[in-house]
Order: structure tokens, then C-alpha cells, then sequence
């Protein structure tokens, strides 16, 4: 219903509102707290437009005071602080899928928090030598750990995988041919696909072989034709598809021989580029960044957040000569991660080194727990939640995020019963608008939440927001 204009009354005004707010949003400064009046008195117009009764102008004050107090972030002075700042909401991952997209991909370890903690709050020796008191290498530590890590010569970080690869095939030069396998020209997901990635980046795409079988041979004839004018070989790990049947993909050693032979380089982009054995862990094997090196790759391209574990970015090793053009590249400038993801991958790499990468990164330390342990967590809750409410069931969980497609890690968690007959849809719902939020999934008509990508740690919080989601 719209009210006519002649008939609505009118809202107060900002002044008004504001003469209100100003008193008891103390220490704010005055721009910001007129402009959420005008938010607050710009929504009062449109309910009276719309029939609603008029707010007196304490409430729409109070509602200011209200609106400000949702910004203020933990550490503000002068009032109880929340966990969290407005809009973000603590989440407990059930699904059972390790690396969750849409939940921000990898938990970071411990130390990468702490360590983007100590370089949010305070200066850091990032670009300063401390030995010559002159600048300094921007990714001196991060980088050596890579090296370290890979065996490669030299290595880059950038914001992600995306940037990698496309600052990467740059080195083909501007209309450069660069070799792709037709069973690689995939999509990542969220629509980005890697012909598009190529035509961005300036470079041509030129396909080989065929979408189920393309072989080294394949590349040969490519590589000899003049006019293919081919400067790379870019392949992508399928790492969020399996292709089964009749099948080939042309074999690493191979073809990186094949290239260097006619004076073209290897990029080879993994996705998710394992640092430890993923058969550590009971996943077939994905490939490592040293593997490909070995193999001949020039240049290796990975995410930071995959399988790595750590924040997102872009993580490229291999050729001394490439990565230090890359490095001079204008836009590698355009895609260069801050000092806190720089001092959080720095960490998370120290934590392969120092042999604790199994135990003290999130993603690694989900895939490796084993069974018994999910299970006494599961009875433990069971027992928590009231009686009947749950049982312990067997699942399996995946490692998600473009890693490890097809494949499934046994787990164990709970299968809810919708209390008094109500339906699964309507509980999932419930659980995922409490708080703290939590995504389950709904298997054969149940509510199951996985255990595998809970931290122990979430337990007591997952069983309160359990016995209040069914309470409702
Ligand atoms: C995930 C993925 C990317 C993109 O990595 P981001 O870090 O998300 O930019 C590129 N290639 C492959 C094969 C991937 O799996």
C-alpha cells in the first residue's frame, strides 16, 4: 500500500534525529554520525510511504546510537566490545568439506594469525634489511621458505592462483601462442575460465589434442609449426573434475623436453599444490610442486589456501632468469599481497619446515584426524544434546576447494532428528541463522553435521547452537 503524498506525514528532520543521536554516540566523529541519521530518517520516509505508524524521534535516534554501536569493532574504547564487527558472524563448517568456497576456503594455523596479527598492528621489517639498514627484499622469508619447500631457484607470491597464472603466461609476450591440452581448458569456478584468463592476459590460445585423449605428439606438431608461434606450454590440473575412460594426458618429463626443445617454457598450474603426500592422509596422490620442477616444469603455479592451508595467494616457484622477470613485471605490482598475508604465508610455510604441518595446519590437521578421535567427539556430543535429538553416524567428507575431486575422507558426525516432526530443510535453516551460524547438510533426508571440519575446540559451542536450533 502507498499512502498519498498529501496524506503521509512527514519524517523529523536529519537535525532533529541527530540533536538526539549526538548526545549519546560520544566520540564519534560528527560527519559519520549524521550520515547514519540520514540512513535512519531515509528509511523512516519510506515506512511512512508504505502506511507504517510514525517512530517517535527518541527511538529514531536510539536507532543511530544502535546502528553506529553494530560498526564498532573489538578493541573500541569505552564500551563492551563484540567478538566480531558488524557483518561478520562467527561460522562452525559441518559439511564435511574441508576447503569450503563458499565459507573462505582454509582455517588459517595459529602462527599465520599471530604472525598478521604482530604486522597488522605495528611496523614491520618488511622491506628493511636490518643487517645494512637499507631496503630489503619485500618476500626475503616467505620466499626462502618456498625455495626451501620446492627446490625451485626462485619464487613469487602474489594476491592468488588467478594472478599467478595470468602474470605467468604474460612471458609468452603480447600475442604469444601458448599450448593448452583441451582437456584443460577448464573453469575454476565462479565463472572464470582459463581461455579467458589467456585472452586477458594478451596472449593466444592455441588448443591441442582433444578433450578426453591428447598426447605429446599432439604438442609436437603445434611446436613445429611457425606460424603456431608457441612461447609456453600452460598445463592446468583438473582439480575439480575427474575425466575416467578413454583417457591420456601427455606425460610431464615429456613434454617439458618437447618444449625446451623448441624454445618454449613450461607452466604448469597445479591448483592446489600439495606440500606434503596427500597418500599421508589416505588421498591418492595429487602432484607436488617439486614433482613438476623435477619433471622439468619452468615455472609452477599454486594457491595459498588449497591444500596449502594458509591465506589466499598466489604462489609461483621455479626458474631463476623467469620469476625475476616476472618480478620487474608491472603488473606483479598491480597484484601484490600486503604485509599481512605475506607475514601469514611466511608462517604457514615455517610450519612444513618445522615438521608440523600435519598437526598445526587447519586443512591438513581435518583430513589427518582419525577416525576414533571423531568418534569420541561425536558420542561426547550426543551426550550433550538432549536425549534422543542425535546420533553418531558415518559419513564421508571431501576435501573441496578444486582439490582431490572424486575422492572422499571417511568421517563420522551427527544425524539430527527435527524435533516434533518437523522437516530437515526447516532445522538446517535454523542452525544456519544461530548463532554461532552452522552449515550442516541434509543426507537422505537427515541433518548431518560432519565432525572432520569442526575444530575440537568449536565442540561446546556447536552443541549449544544444536540444543538451541532444535529448541526453536
Ligand atoms: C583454484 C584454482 C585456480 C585459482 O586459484 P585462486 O587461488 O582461487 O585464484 C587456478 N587453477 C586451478 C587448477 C585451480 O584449482
Amino acid at each position: 500500500m502507498t499512502v498519498p503524498r498529501a496524506a503521509r506525514p512527514h519524517p523529523p528532520s536529519v537535525e532533529r534525529v541527530l540533536a538526539v543521536a549526538r548526545s549519546r554516540a560520544g566520540g564519534r566523529d560528527p560527519e559519520a554520525v549524521a550520515a547514519v541519521a540520514r540512513t535512519v530518517v531515509d528509511s523512516e520516509r519510506e515506512r511512512l510511504i508504505t502506511g507504517g505508524t510514525p517512530r517517535d524521534i527518541e527511538t529514531l535516534g536510539a536507532l543511530v546510537v544502535t546502528a553506529l554501536e553494530a560498526f564498532d569493532g573489538p578493541g573500541v574504547r569505552g564500551r563492551e566490545a563484540p567478538a566480531l564487527p558488524a557483518g561478520l558472524t562467527q561460522v562452525i563448517n559441518a559439511t564435511g568439506v574441508v576447503v569450503h568456497t563458499n565459507l573462505g576456503r582454509a582455517a588459517w594455523p595459529v602462527a599465520a594469525i599471530e604472525a598478521a596479527r604482530l604486522a597488522a598492528g605495528g611496523a614491520t621489517l618488511l622491506e628493511l634489511d636490518r643487517g645494512t639498514g637499507r631496503r630489503g627484499a619485500r618476500f626475503r622469508v616467505a620466499q626462502e621458505h618456498l625455495t626451501a619447500l620446492t627446490g625451485a631457484e626462485d619464487a613469487l607470491i602474489v594476491t592468488n592462483n588467478a594472478a599467478a597464472i595470468t602474470l605467468a603466461v604474460g612471458l609468452a609476450g603480447r600475442g604469444g601462442g601458448v599450448a593448452v591440452s583441451r582437456g584443460e581448458l577448464l573453469e575454476i569456478g565462479g565463472g572464470v575460465r582459463i581461455p579467458e584468463i589467456l585472452r586477458r592476459a594478451g596472449v593466444r590460445l592455441v588448443e591441442v589434442g582433444t578433450t578426453n585423449r591428447t598426447r605429446v605428439a599432439d604438442f609436437e606438431a603445434t611446436l613445429a609449426d611457425p606460424k603456431a608461434r608457441i612461447r609456453a606450454i600452460l598445463r592446468v590440473h583438473p582439480s575439480n573434475f575427474v575425466q575416467t575412460g578413454f583417457v591420456e594426458a601427455p606425460d610431464p618429463a615429456g613434454l617439458a623436453a618437447l618444449a625446451h626443445h623448441h624454445g618454449a617454457i613450461v607452466i604448469d598450474d597445479l591448483g592446489s599444490g600439495a606440500l606434503l603426500p596427500t597418500e599421508r592422509v589416505g588421498l591418492a596422490h595429487e602432484p607436488m610442486p617439486r614433482e613438476r620442477l623435477d619433471a622439468g616444469a619452468d615455472l609452477v603455479t599454486f594457491s595459498g589456501d588449497k591444500l596449502v592451508g594458509g591465506p589466499q595467494a598466489g604462489l609461483i616457484v621455479g626458474r631463476g632468469d623467469l620469476v625475476a622477470r616476472l618480478r620487474r613485471d608491472p603488473l606483479a605490482r598491480a597484484m601484490r599481497p600486503d604485509k599481512t598475508i605475506l607475514a601469514a604465508v611466511a608462517a604457514t610455510l615455517a610450519l612444513y619446515r618445522a615438521g608440523r604441518a600435519l598437526t598445526a595446519i587447519p586443512v591438513w590437521r581435518m583430513m589427518a584426524t582419525p577416525l576414533p578421535d571423531l568418534r569420541r567427539r561425536a558420542e561426547a556430543l550426543v551426550a550433550a544434546l538432549p536425549a534422543g535429538s542425535a546420533e553418531v553416524t558415518e559419513l564421508d567428507a571431501t576435501v573441496g576447494g578444486g582439490s582431490a575431486p572424486g575422492q572422499s575422507l571417511a568421517s563420522i558426525g551427527l544425524a539430527l532428528t527435527p524435533p516434533g516432526g518437523g522437516s530437515s530443510a526447516s532445522l538446517v535453516a535454523a542452525l544456519r541463522s544461530g548463532e554461532p551460524c552452522v552449515v550442516g547438510r541434509i543426507e537422505r533426508d537427515r541433518v548431518v553435521l560432519d565432525l572432520r571440519t569442526v575444530a575440537p575446540e568449536d565442540d561446546a559451542a556447536l552443541a549449544g547452537a544444536v540444543t538451541r536450533a532444535i529448541a526453536r
